[in-house]
């Protein structure tokens, strides 16, 4: 006689869900469900690329694409509410999702710090649409003809603000060239309020990364504070300065789920056992993973896909009646990239800088692709990386673009 399935819910298309699921999808004791507001898996360590002229294939993955062959039920809804009592989870289209098992992997939002005027005027990396709109918006100034930007601001002195600012001089140089304009004289910035760059890395990486920035031509502004932004400035701590281009890299939330659901949060984060269990709950089988828990290396695509395959493999073993074990955190490699073909690198207590450190941070994209997709298909999104079919968003002459041109 066929013993009835354990329904898995898990809440989120992203690192830590789309794991989960593809770890879990072969256990003929569960039917894994995976819900997510967005039809695609969003590969955020690409999208400064997709930002600067690299293809948005690389960033985005349907979920359809992930999925296809696999007996996961894919939900195109967002969660909204959490009914432990009746074990369902009800979303925006108010439909009722039973579950016996809940996996909460629901990423992080942008907190704009209630910063006045920071919101409407300022432009993002967090989705792909946020990042062609931002590309949109380069090559716009640089055909204007009146009165172009000469400032370009990234506020942010994290990975990601690092990354899109060591992208940006190459990126606006293959504008003007690619359009017959004239050089023009152009400030880039990058404004963080502490007194370094990675505050939360070794002092000398800091270093390093700020003189590679520097080398570039870029101006850093450190300990400075963004205090608000209207649509012709953005006032730093008290000095304004002109600009129409202005990245926000610098706040991130958890998902305001987890509040409006009353989890045990600490720092906006979901407090959990050692098994990942959701902590104070009354019933024990609500888990959750990636930047939604409170980890030691929590906030990373790495420490999601850990979560994920310790849950999975969890998950796996009560299926099977055996003992789960108990999770450890792993630290993450950290790859900076901070410029054509130069990143920083911190393993363990080992440094890289440069063009070794570009190659393992490539290597680690094309890890990435394939915690997702099989080897084939991680390759082909691998490739799409340098692959810089541009069209410029502005005339829509289409451009090919190599790192010789510049
Ligand atoms: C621009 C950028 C660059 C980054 N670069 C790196 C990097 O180089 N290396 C690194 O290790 N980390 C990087 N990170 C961090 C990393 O992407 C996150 O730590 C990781 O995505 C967390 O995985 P997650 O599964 O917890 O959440 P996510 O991957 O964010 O997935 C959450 C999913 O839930 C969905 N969702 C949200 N709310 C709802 C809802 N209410 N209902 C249904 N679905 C919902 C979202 O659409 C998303 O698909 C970067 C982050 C950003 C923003």
């Amino acid at each position: 006689m066929s013993k009835q399935k354990k329904q898995v819910l898990i809440l989120g298309g992203g690192f830590g869900g789309v794991k989960t699921a593809l770890d879990l999808c072969d256990v003929d004791t569960y039917q894994v469900t995976l819900l997510s507001d967005s039809p695609d898996f969003k590969y955020y360590p690409a999208l400064y690329r997709s930002a600067t002229g690299g293809s948005r294939k690389s960033s985005i993955i349907p979920l359809a694409d992930i999925f296809e062959d696999k007996p996961v039920i894919l939900m195109h809804e967002q969660a909204v509410k959490l009914d432990r009592d009746n074990q369902v989870v009800i979303t925006e289209s108010k439909q009722k999702i039973p579950y016996d098992i809940l996996v909460v992997a629901l990423g992080s939002i942008t907190n704009f710090f209630g910063i006045e005027g920071l919101q409407e005027f300022s432009y993002g990396i967090k989705s792909i649409e946020e990042a062609e709109k931002l590309k949109r918006h380069l090559h716009q100034q640089m055909l204007d003809d009146k009165k172009p930007d000469l400032n370009y601001v990234v506020i942010g002195g994290g990975p990601t603000g690092i990354e899109l600012v060591g992208a940006l001089p190459h990126y606006m140089r293959w504008i003007m060239k690619h359009h017959g304009l004239k050089e023009r004289k152009i400030n880039i910035e990058l404004v963080e309020s502490s007194p370094r760059l990675l505050p939360r890395m070794p002092r000398d990486l800091s270093v390093a990364v700020a003189r590679q920035l520097r080398k570039q031509g870029i101006k850093l502004y450190l300990g400075q504070t963004v205090k608000a932004q209207t649509a012709n400035e953005l006032i730093i701590n008290d000095r304004p300065v002109k600009s129409h281009t202005v990245v926000w890299t610098a706040g991130m939330a958890s998902s305001p789920f987890l509040k409006e659901n009353n989890f045990t949060l600490e720092r906006g984060r979901v407090v959990v056992d050692e098994f990942l269990r959701a902590k104070g709950e009354s019933a024990e089988n609500v888990y959750v993973i990636g930047d939604n828990a409170v980890t030691e290396y929590s906030g990373m695509a790495q420490t999601a896909l850990h979560d994920a395959a310790f849950l999975a493999a969890n998950l796996r073993r009560l299926a099977d009646g055996r003992v789960p074990k108990v999770y450890r955190p792993k630290k993450p490699i950290y790859v900076f990239p901070a410029g054509e073909r130069w990143a920083a690198v911190l393993w363990g207590s080992v440094r890289l800088y440069g063009w070794l450190g570009w190659v393992l941070r490539e290597a680690a994209d094309w890890v990435g692709y394939h915690d997702v997709e099989p080897w084939w298909k991680a390759s082909e999104l691998f490739l799409a990386e340098s692959d810089s079919e541009e069209s410029c968003p502005m005339c829509g002459e289409s451009q090919s673009r190599s790192q010789a041109e510049v």
